[in-house]
């Protein structure tokens, strides 16, 4: 019975049946299909959101099944974000998954997500990252930023529902810096699992109606030694994406 495929949800009292209400009319945009969107999409189709928007301009690559967990062999050369849906409508046919098989701009993601409260930016790029913060600003979302790289996760939460709540720009300023991506330095497979379920954890707990202890702030995990950081994110006052943008 689907009435019953989410009752360890309900059992929680922080979430509880109204909790998981909320989930399901909460609808999710996520940009890449790759290591940590795959287990994050999956996480979040799992536990019955309303829809879910994927976005990934990429092919499936041989060196992408270790860690890309909703694809498979016989998908290498399929796009990711159709590849990646697929599984998803195996997984949960109820939840409707929507793939978009092209690269992102501020202008696609302000397009695309505009019914979804929250975004999710699993991709591996800083440009990107950079638009999704303009467009989840502009739209007044949630941000979720995860990546992971070697033995070492990030997850960076930003609630813009809030008018002072700082963004990624603060935090990271746009730049020249070089993408540092798993496909030159390496990453553990299970690192990036850990990436996008942390992102979805995080995503679920905003859809169920509480904000998170991570609002605000980059979640650190370093798998090596086990060093788990939470730091608060400082707004910049002089931020060009988000200072001044709702002054009283
Ligand atoms: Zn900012």
């Amino acid at each position: 019975m689907t009435e019953d495929r989410y009752s360890r949800h309900r059992l929680l009292r922080e979430f509880g049946s109204n909790g998981q209400q909320r989930i399901a009319q909460t609808r999710v945009f996520m940009i890449g299909a790759g290591g940590v969107g795959c287990p994050a999409a999956l996480a979040l189709v799992e536990s019955g959101i309303a829809g879910l928007v994927l976005a990934d301009a990429d092919a499936v690559d041989v060196t992408n099944l270790p860690r890309q967990i909703l694809h498979t062999p016989d998908r290498v050369g399929m796009n990711k974000a159709e590849s990646a849906a697929a599984a998803l409508r195996a997984v949960n046919p109820a939840v409707p998954v929507t793939p978009v098989a092209s690269f992102m701009d501020e202008a696609r993601i302000k397009e695309l997500a505009r019914d979804c409260s929250i975004i999710i930016d699993a991709s591996d790029n800083f440009r990107t990252r950079h638009a999704s913060n303009r467009a989840a600003k502009a739209l007044g979302a949630v941000l979720i930023s995860a990546s992971a790289v070697r033995f070492s996760v990030q997850v960076a939460v930003f609630d813009f529902r809030s008018g002072n709540a700082p963004c990624y720009q603060c935090l990271f300023p746009e730049d020249d810096a070089e993408d540092v991506k798993a496909s030159s330095v390496g990453v553990l497979a299970p690192v990036t699992s850990i990436a996008g379920m942390i992102a979805a954890e995080e995503a679920l707990k905003f859809a169920a109606g509480l904000t998170p202890a991570s609002a605000g702030s980059l979640l650190i995990l370093d798998t090596l030694s086990w060093d788990f950081t939470r730091m608060k994110i400082a707004h910049d006052p002089d931020c060009p994406v988000c200072a001044g943008y709702e002054k009283p």
